[in-house]
């Protein structure tokens, strides 16, 4: 997706605070943490949202989850942490790129919604 930032973060065109990358995702950090510990995860090849998961895709989603908790401990959040992935305009999505954000460093609000 030419316009897409996230995709553009991936190629490296966009610079980023990488915290970790392999051949198929991406972590850096959000550029407006909302948390003491706040980072994203992205699959580098373009999803647009988690209702465009599939069983062609998802192994690329099972392998995020696979890193977040090495990625959590690596960013001392052994008392916890949230991950998060807004999902279309109503649930906030604001960038249209699949991506699960990692929270934590704080207790953080329970309010789900
Ligand atoms: P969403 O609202 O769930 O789509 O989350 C998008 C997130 O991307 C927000 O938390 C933004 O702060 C973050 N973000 C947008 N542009 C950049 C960037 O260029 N670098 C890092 N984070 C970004």
């Amino acid at each position: 997706m030419s316009d897409c930032i996230f995709c553009k973060i991936a190629s490296g065109e966009i610079p980023s605070t990488k915290v970790y990358e392999d051949d198929q995702i991406l972590c850096f950090k959000d550029l407006n943490p909302m948390a003491p510990v706040h980072v994203l995860f992205i699959p580098k090849e373009h999803i647009c949202c988690a209702d465009e998961i599939t069983s062609e895709n998802s192994s690329v989603v099972a392998h995020i989850f696979e890193v977040i908790p090495k990625v959590a401990k690596e960013l001392g959040l052994e008392n916890g942490y949230r991950v998060v992935t807004n999902c279309k305009e109503e649930a906030g999505q604001t960038v249209f790129h699949l991506h699960f954000h990692l929270l934590g460093g704080k207790k953080l609000n329970t309010e789900m919604a």
